[in-house]
């Protein structure tokens, strides 16, 4: 694990470390933990938005439906590798072309993030409703990354379209979302349209 340190004042009181800080050595210690990250069953979702001009978003279909609250299929985007109602395993299934991204909401917490995502504040996300061609809604909202500028202009009702990664990291950040009819010069940088869901 490789560790770096930086000498502290022990003087700073803002440590509050000691009754007696002239008889203290204190240091700031920046870790860095090396290891691998397994998707596991989520493998296919990120298999999916890292195909470039070809990626894809997969979701998960539970449809045992006798085994839901309201007796219908359910179907989640991320995916669910277990029904939450039911706990049977779902079937994939990948968006097609045709289905539209509305704005619901937005995530108002831009300054709060997961530790991927830290450097990158404020995070600004867009909830996204995703209606299938046949009129069907998916029963989760999608939490989708948008520019600072986009997410300051969009509101509920919006449509959005994805674009992926260039050079994939495997990460949730290789899919981020734009306006319906955003073009060249506007995509977010390192990010392009698939060939499966035209802007
Ligand atoms: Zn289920």
């Amino acid at each position: 694990m490789p560790v770096k340190d930086t000498f502290l004042n022990p003087e700073d009181k803002s440590y509050k470390p000691s009754r007696h800080p002239e008889n203290l050595v204190m240091v700031e210690r920046e870790a860095t933990i090396r290891y691998k990250k397994s998707y596991g069953g989520m493998s296919a979702y990120f298999q999916g938005i890292m195909e470039k001009e070809n990626a894809v978003l997969r979701y998960t279909v539970c449809s045992n439906q006798d085994g839901h609250d309201e007796q219908r299929v359910l179907r989640f985007q991320v995916p669910r590798m277990d029904c939450p109602e039911c706990y049977e395993k779902t079937a994939w299934d990948s968006l097609p072309g045709e289905t539209r991204f509305i704005v619901e909401t937005k995530s108002t917490a831009v300054n709060l993030a997961g530790i991927s995502f830290m450097d990158q504040l404020p995070v600004t996300v867009a909830w996204i409703k995703a209606v299938l061609p046949e009129g069907i809604e998916l029963d989760t909202l999608t939490a989708g990354m948008v520019n600072l500028e986009d997410y300051n202009t969009l509101a509920k009702g919006d449509e959005l379209k994805p674009v992926f990664r260039k050079a994939p990291k495997a990460s949730a950040s290789d899919v981020m979302w734009v306006p319906k009819g955003t073009r060249g010069q506007k995509l977010p940088e390192g990010y392009i349209p698939s060939k499966y869901y035209n802007i």
